[in-house]
């Protein structure tokens, strides 16, 4: 096909010299998405995908059966490890079995190659492994909360974090619900962006008591958005923009520009099938400015300040 995007990007489609080995493999039995498909959706997307996923520690959820078979989360390399993908040492950790990155798209293949249906970035890079560069608010409802709610939390997030000087991008979770993402300039350390997070998250539970809830404890009652803030601590992951989920449907975390968020789409409405169409009919890239909106977090020169 000749189909021509709109956009300059995904004309940078990229090839791999990656060997992959049965193509036809099923990883999404009831959409028939292979192996093979999995490869030319993340070739589709690499060029969006890419700023979020390249030179940053990994957690990985690996199906080597699709997505009804054993699942493995993990986070150090197994045996027969992809070439392509890079092995790094946690500069904390230096005596522990190193942790899983990937360079370039051909990491990104070997990712493929090794049944990674999901990809679970930290949210800070191997140049800087203490100092977050991205924060994540995870709002997770509870059972019967209806999806107009947890978009209005997501927008609440979104003015609240703009009050205080972050900005915000959103993307549906592939699963059921929506992440706020904030780019972060990287100088505070971990403790502090678990601090900042956490504040927020308690903000809006304290003035809010009957919608959001900001423990897991308190989660299990039902009716509420439980503002999950736990992702910003170090070592821990969130799935990365872009990422396949091991979900029935094939869906994708999709990033989405704010006023995109509608009653109509849902938090798995974008999957490996449809993003292609999505992201060839889109004006122009909803994060293209993630880098480059990067703020301090707030607070934290202060709270460096108290401390020395
Ligand atoms: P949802 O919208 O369904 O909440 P989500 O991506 O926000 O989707 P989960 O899939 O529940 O939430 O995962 C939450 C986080 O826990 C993930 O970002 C991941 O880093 C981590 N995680 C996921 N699966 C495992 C696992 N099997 N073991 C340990 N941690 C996991
Ligand atoms: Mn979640
Ligand atoms: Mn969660």
């Amino acid at each position: 096909g000749s189909k021509e995007s709109t956009m300059s990007k995904s004309t940078a489609r990229p090839n791999s010299s990656v060997e992959l080995t049965h193509p036809d493999r099923v990883y999404w039995p009831k959409e028939g998405v292979t192996k093979g498909g999995l490869a030319d959706y993340y070739a589709e997307v690499w060029p969006f995908m890419e700023p979020f996923v390249v030179d940053r520690p990994l957690a990985l959820l690996r199906c080597p059966d699709g997505i009804d078979g054993q699942q493995f989360f993990q986070k150090h390399p197994w045996k027969g490890i992809n070439a392509h993908i890079t092995l790094v040492t946690d500069p904390k950790e230096p005596a522990e079995a190193p942790c899983i990155a990937i360079g370039d798209f051909d990491g990104l293949t070997g990712l493929v190659q090794s049944a990674a249906l999901e990809i679970h970035p930290w949210g800070s890079t191997t140049a800087a492994w203490e100092k977050p560069d991205t924060i994540i608010m995870d709002l997770d409802p509870g059972p019967g909360v209806a999806w107009s709610d947890v978009i209005a939390a997501a927008e609440e997030i979104r003015d609240r974090m703009k009050d205080l000087g972050l900005a915000t991008f959103v993307k549906t979770s592939g699963g059921k619900g929506l992440h706020v993402v904030s780019p972060l300039k990287p100088s505070a350390e971990w403790p502090d962006a678990k601090a900042f997070t956490k504040d927020l998250a308690d903000r809006m539970a304290a003035d809010s008591p009957d919608k959001y809830v900001s423990t897991i404890a308190k989660a299990k009652r039902g009716g509420k958005i439980l503002i999950d803030y736990l992702r910003n601590q170090r070592g821990q992951t969130a799935v990365a923009p872009y990422s396949t989920r091991a979900r029935p449907g094939a869906p994708v975390s999709m990033p989405l520009a704010w006023d995109e968020l509608d009653a109509s789409l849902g938090p798995a409405h974008f999957t490996v099938l449809n993003a292609g169409k999505r992201l060839a009919a889109l004006p122009s890239d909803p994060w293209a400015d993630f880098r480059k909106s990067a703020a301090p977090l707030p607070g934290a020169g202060a709270r460096k300040g108290r401390a020395a």
